[in-house]
């Protein structure tokens, strides 16, 4: 493994930084929606509350995704200073740079991605 030429890593590194900045901001837009919901029923109610409850979860659900994807741009940084970036995580192939054009951010080749998702697929059906 080395640094790759066949990609401009000065253009990933700065769509990455974008990209994280733009997720940060939509992140703390909907801080608000998370804060702890109301239990006082006497000002809110029952139906409301449980739309409050709905809001509140469906929020950090996209919290969630916002900081996984936070995580996903941190880890793609750091194979960038450490100068292994562009290469599977998981077989260590070369990652097409048009992929990585698409999604800077993304750890793994087509093949290995596919794969995942196999097992992912795998496990949500046998777990209904
Ligand atoms: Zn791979």
């Amino acid at each position: 493994m080395g640094k790759r030429r066949d990609i401009n890593i000065t253009a990933l590194r700065q769509a990455l930084n974008e990209r994280r900045v733009e997720v940060m901001r939509d992140d703390h837009a909907t801080e608000e929606d998370r804060a702890p919901v109301e239990l006082d029923e006497s000002s809110v109610g029952r139906l409301s509350r449980m739309d409050a409850m709905q809001v509140h979860a469906m929020a950090e659900a996209t919290h969630e995704r916002r900081q996984a994807e936070i995580h996903r741009i941190d880890a793609a940084l750091a194979r960038m200073d450490a100068g292994d970036y562009g290469y599977c995580l998981s077989c260590e192939e070369k990652i097409p740079a048009k992929r990585l054009e698409l999604d800077p951010a993304v750890p793994t080749c087509v093949t290995c991605a596919a794969r995942a998702e196999d097992v992912h697929a795998d496990h949500v059906h046998s777990a209904d």
